[in-house]
């Protein structure tokens, strides 16, 4: 295939924005990098430390210490996140962490810190980056941009079986609410707020296979790739 670009993928709470992204990475032998890590991955150490985030001086003082990395997992053929050398990559998916990620997600100087080792790590090309401004803002010249919806009931039942699988005690309300929380806080900050890029291309995944979605998709990418390698 052409020239390697840059895949950017938006859009509200489980709608299998990381599921595509992954496969697609594998298919195309680019970079997936998982944003929504990154802040999830803050917001533990928050939780951690006892760090007020309503505290200006706390909140810059703490991300000082705060260093992310991602290392690839062969097995897994993704990458672990890791946070100041400890691989956070189980309990940044804990309910403790999603109940309180959008609210730290929201605060000005963690968007600018994320945002800057975001931005480092597409200037390679060959990635495909998910999140929610990651068209908008991280990557707005992105030669792919793909915002993603999908059912909120369906949504809520993949985000269930996944959460279940790690804790068997989470029930469906707990989950729905926490998808409602976020995608209501994402969307109205003030600071970058999650909406679909002028130029990206909807995707509604409500009744696709991952295969067709796949398929799809890697139908965007050749064309995109074809029209950088001509200008
Ligand atoms: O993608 P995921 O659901 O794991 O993201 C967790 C949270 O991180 C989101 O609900 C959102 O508050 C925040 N986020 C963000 N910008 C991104 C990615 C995630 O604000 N690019």
């Amino acid at each position: 295939m052409a020239n390697k670009i840059i895949v950017a993928i938006d859009g509200f709470s489980s709608c299998g924005k990381s599921t595509i992204a992954k496969q697609l990475a594998v298919r195309l032998g680019y970079n997936y990098i998982d944003s929504g890590a990154m802040y999830r991955a803050i917001t533990l150490y928050f939780l951690r430390n006892g760090v007020n985030y309503n505290d200006h001086d706390q909140v810059v003082a703490a991300l000082a210490d705060i260093h992310i990395s991602f290392v690839f997992n062969e097995q897994a053929k993704a990458s672990d996140i890791y946070l100041n050398d400890e691989d956070v990559s189980l309990p940044i998916r804990d309910m403790l962490v999603a109940d309180k990620v959008s609210q730290v997600a929201a605060i000005k100087e963690v968007r600018t810190f994320a945002v800057a080792q975001q931005q480092r790590l597409g200037n390679k090309k060959g990635i495909v980056m998910d999140g929610r401004d990651i068209g908008s803002v991280v990557f707005p010249d992105a030669e792919l941009k793909i915002f993603m919806i999908a059912d909120p009931a369906v949504r809520v039942m993949r985000r269930f079986k996944e959460m279940y699988a790690t804790n068997p005690h989470i029930t469906i309300d707990e989950v729905r609410h926490n998808l409602e929380l976020r995608d209501y806080i994402d969307s109205t900050r003030e600071e970058s707020p999650l909406k679909q890029a002028e130029d990206a291309i909807l995707l509604d995944n409500s009744s696709m296979s991952r295969e067709e979605q796949l398929e799809k998709v890697i139908g965007w990418v050749k064309e995109r790739s074809m029209a950088n390698a001509q200008i």
